[in-house]
């Protein structure tokens, strides 16, 4: 395969739309019960596996989860591939509850600060990352991750339970460390699992790695001794309430626009409907919307991917963006000739931070600048106000809203 610079060696996430479709093509008559028995196997690096290998794609929309959920229930009935259909609504489940709860990203950023300066063993740290602790397995998925730019699920429970009940490590060091490496690092599912992981999520409740359950599902790979007997749960302040969702109003799309396609929805041809009066489009490129050098690398390419495919479906010039700033934005704007920026919805994390620091100045240029939410976001999200089990009951009922099944 040839491999895009600036990617990991191994990596196998070639940074295109159409390759996410022939990964999803490839996998859905596998999403039944061979992936409901499978998925919890870790066979390892370069070996196949029971899992879709999608995250990296959804992660910067190059697919969607729609399009994922509609292609699975295309080939199966809904209980044949329910395991699937809950682990893809995992990731939007986690989505919907930091959306409601902004300030635990925040909370999250704070404590990474508090962590680093109050580190006090700092070759503990070392070591964790560069896979030098002497435990087997984790040293192992320490070296993967940075060779690869992706851990299967359980590796990386196995790896954030051992982080902190085994090393004694700060979660949020951890957490930051998984952001820099991993190719689909996602401000909710990453933080939102390690603090799940770690007892904060569901309060009391932590994840303890044992070496039996390691020993099965990596097919005997590894049988690390050693581990914490116990995990016990770390403590913070109360989370507190969920914050209903910003409702958003449905913008005007007769009146010309200018489209902004971001790293969190890289797939601009499905986001409207036809008719609409697009006058251009830009497609931002910032590195400072990714966090590590794989995450950055792989945006980079998917977004001139983006460039070429909405430049063919709107037939309007599309330029690349290497930086966000409301001044290029504007220029951009001008030469559209429009004063309104269409863009979708950015939740919780880089973007939408970078979008809330340059909006005022667009405004002062006389710009308006409106986030458009999916319809699966829109019916999703708000479900997400207690547990997942409360969440998942609902799946079934709002596919059917959506007209999948
Ligand atoms: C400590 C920790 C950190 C994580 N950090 C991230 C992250 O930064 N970005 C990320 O996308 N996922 C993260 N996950 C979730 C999960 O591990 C990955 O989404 C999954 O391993 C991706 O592989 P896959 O596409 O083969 O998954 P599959 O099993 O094939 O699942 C299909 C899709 O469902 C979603 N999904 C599956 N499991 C989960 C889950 N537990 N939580 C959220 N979404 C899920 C993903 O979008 C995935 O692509 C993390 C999990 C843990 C325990």
């Amino acid at each position: 395969m040839t491999q895009a610079p600036g990617l990991p060696a191994e990596t196998d996430f070639p940074p295109s739309r159409q390759a996410a479709l022939d990964r999803l093509a490839g996998f859905a008559p596998r999403s039944g019960r061979p992936y409901e028995l499978g998925r919890n196997t870790d066979p390892g690096p370069g070996r196949p596996g029971a899992v879709s290998r999608l995250s990296p794609y959804v992660s910067r929309r190059l697919i969607t989860e729609q399009e994922i959920v509609t292609t699975v229930l295309a080939h199966h009935r809904f209980e044949t591939a329910e395991k699937y259909v809950q682990e893809v609504l995992w990731r939007t489940y986690w989505k919907g509850w930091l959306q409601m709860r902004p300030f635990v990203w925040t909370r999250y950023l704070e404590t990474l600060d508090d962590s680093r300066s109050r580190l006090v063993d700092a070759r503990a740290l070392t070591d964790a990352e560069r896979g030098a602790t002497g435990i087997a397995g984790f040293d192992d998925w320490a070296l993967e991750l940075v060779r690869t730019g992706y851990l299967h699920n359980h590796a990386r429970m196995w790896f954030a339970s051992i982080w902190i009940f085994t090393l004694g490590l700060p979660w949020a060091l951890g957490a930051d460390f998984f952001l820099r490496h991993l190719i689909d690092a996602d401000a909710a599912s990453n933080t939102l699992s390690w603090r799940w992981v770690a007892g904060l999520q569901t309060p009391g409740k932590t994840y303890l790695a044992t070496t039996a359950n390691i020993e099965r599902h990596t097919e005997g790979r590894f049988a690390p001794g050693g581990l914490a007997r116990v995990a016990v749960p770390l403590t913070e302040p109360p989370v507190g309430a969920a914050r209903p969702l910003v409702p958003l109003p449905r913008p005007d799309l007769r009146q010309p626009f200018l489209l902004l396609v971001t790293p969190e929805d890289l797939s601009p041809e499905s986001l409207l409907p036809d008719g609409a009066a697009i006058q251009g489009a830009v497609v931002a490129a910032d590195p400072a919307l990714s966090w590590g050098e794989a995450g950055r690398r792989f945006t980079q390419v998917a977004a001139d991917d983006a460039v070429t495919r909405a430049a063919g479906h709107f037939g309007c010039p599309v330029n690349r963006m290497d930086r966000l700033t409301a001044a290029d934005l504007a220029a951009a704007a001008q030469a559209a000739g429009v004063h309104h920026i269409l863009t979708a919805f950015a939740p919780v994390g880089p973007t939408a931070q970078a979008l809330a620091q340059l909006a005022p100045e667009l405004v002062r240029a006389g710009i308006t600048l409106t986030p458009v939410r999916r319809d699966w976001d829109e019916a999703f999200w708000p479900g997400a106000t207690k547990g997942f089990f409360a969440f998942k009951g609902r799946i079934p009922g709002v596919l059917d809203h959506l007209g999948i099944s």
